[in-house]
């Protein structure tokens, strides 16, 4: 009996994952022709230094598949890692979101992340170098965001590219600081101009006194060496007030602006008080 039993649980999970691969595959394959029919496409939160006022966009990459619908890049990265067209997307989305960007006011900074075969593929400096000579941005005006799992592997390279980077004005953030290693050695040796604070951190920060410690200590620790710090994922006022008031330089967060399509976002920038201050109306006013 133990034998069919072990047969028949073999047979279940087979077929799970056999759907899993099956529908793995179909995105996959359908993966490789999104770029080409258009089907990518970048929306941008706004970062808002508090009290009010926008300082630029993160580019968020989006994926409209014709039959799905809208697919979040959690779900189709990393495939797209996986099957080695993360380099391919990572350079459309570096030119796309330049190209957006300079139809903004030039004050406004844009954010775009990187992924680790960007890193990888050795040709990143160039690449980004030939991207904003092309598009005519100023290079201070981008700004790369990578978490530490792009830094795991190769540091010394690693090292080079970030410095490459630096040299050429572009800034650096450390994206979804807190989670991962959180190695305080990235932070001796990495050129990063900005901390960004994940939200794991910031969801209960105007409740939990650890937490607010934490918080704290970073914003302290980024400040010492001269970063600056972005919380992110802030959903509501209370979370934005107490970040303020630990002197957190720069806000992002449903709260703050949702990622907003390229329509939306003239109005944005035009409307005043529209950050900070507008968003806590609308909260009064929704409830
Ligand atoms: P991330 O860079 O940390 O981006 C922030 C994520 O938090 C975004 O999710 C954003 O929509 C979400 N978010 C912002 N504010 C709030 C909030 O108040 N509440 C909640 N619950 N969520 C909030 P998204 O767009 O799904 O992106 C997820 C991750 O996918 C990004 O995390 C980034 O690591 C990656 N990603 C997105 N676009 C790109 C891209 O163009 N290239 C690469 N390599 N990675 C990307
Ligand atoms: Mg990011
Ligand atoms: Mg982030
Ligand atoms: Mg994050």
């Amino acid at each position: 009996a133990a034998k069919t039993d072990g047969r028949g649980c073999a047979r279940i999970f087979n077929r799970a994952m056999l759907l899993l691969l099956e529908h793995r595959e179909n995105l996959r394959r359908s993966l490789r022709t999104a770029l080409e029919r258009g089907e990518l496409y970048l929306e941008y939160q706004p970062l808002i230094r508090p009290p009010s006022s926008v300082i630029g966009f993160e580019a968020l990459l989006r994926w409209r598949h014709p039959e799905i619908g809208i697919i979040p890049p959690s779900v189709f990265i990393p495939i797209a890692e996986a099957d080695g067209l993360m380099d391919e997307i990572g350079r459309w989305v570096l030119e796309e979101a330049c190209r957006q960007a300079l139809t903004w006011p030039s004050s406004l900074t844009i954010a775009v992340n990187l992924s680790p075969a960007q890193f990888l593929s050795g040709s990143l400096t160039d690449t980004v170098a030939q991207i904003i000579d092309e598009v005519g941005i100023r290079a201070d005006r981008l700004e790369l965001e990578i978490t530490e799992t792009v830094l795991l592997e190769k540091t010394v390279d690693n090292i080079d590219t970030l410095n490459t980077l630096n040299v050429l004005g572009i800034r650096i953030s450390l994206d979804d600081f807190g989670t991962y290693y959180s190695s305080l050695s990235y932070l001796k040796n990495f050129p990063f101009d900005t901390l960004k604070i994940d939200q794991y951190f910031i969801t209960d920060v105007d409740t939990d006194s650890k937490g607010q410690t934490i918080v704290r200590s970073i914003i302290n620790l980024a400040h010492g060496l001269g970063m600056s710090v972005t919380a992110e994922g802030v959903e509501t006022w209370a979370q934005a007030r107490w970040l303020i008031k630990e002197n957190c330089d720069c806000l992002q967060g449903n709260f703050l602006g949702r990622p907003l399509e390229i329509e939306e976002i003239g109005d944005f920038i035009k409307r005043p008080a529209l950050t900070v201050g507008r968003a806590m109306e609308q909260t009064k006013g929704a409830g």
